[in-house]
């Protein structure tokens, strides 16, 4: 299903031109308009889902293994160095539009991006404390 004023939904399924490099009946693969690294490319769902967790399973399985043949492709012909996979949910995770999609940005040696963080430095009570709490 679409959700009307949904950007994503309208670009996924034609109704805004996008440069598409694959599209079948589930998906559709653009490149980002304000793209992190030459060729960063979006998969879409062609169906709303807001994000991972709305997605269903069968539409998450197809959606990364897509994603492996979309990097296999672009990294063949663009030749770039390396590769993430980024997949953002909720505002605090940098999600920006509500319509689930994973990032495809290839990397180059030496690009300047930075898909990173700061490593914590936890204690061992601090980690026994999280693995308790998602085990519990
Ligand atoms: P998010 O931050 O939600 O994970 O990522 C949203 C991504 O969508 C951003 O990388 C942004 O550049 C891209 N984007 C936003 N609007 C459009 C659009 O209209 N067309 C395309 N191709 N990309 C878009
Ligand atoms: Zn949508």
């Amino acid at each position: 299903m679409k959700k009307d004023d949904c950007i994503f939904c309208k670009i996924a399924n034609g109704e805004i031109p996008s440069r598409t490099l694959y599209e079948d009946e589930s998906f559709r693969v653009i490149l980002d308009l304000g793209p992190a690294t030459r060729g960063h490319a979006l998969i879409l769902p062609k169906d709303h889902a807001d994000n991972l967790y709305e997605l269903p399973e069968e539409k998450v399985a197809s959606a990364f293994v897509l994603a492996k043949k979309m990097a296999q492709l672009i990294s063949k012909k663009l030749a770039c160095d390396g590769f993430n996979l980024v997949q953002n949910n909720g505002e605090a995770a940098g999600q920006t539009v509500s319509h689930f999609h994973v990032h495809l940005i290839p990397r180059y040696k030496d690009d300047g991006q930075k898909i990173n963080w700061v490593p914590g430095e936890p204690s061992a009570e601090e980690l026994d404390g999280v693995l308790e709490q998602i085990l519990r």
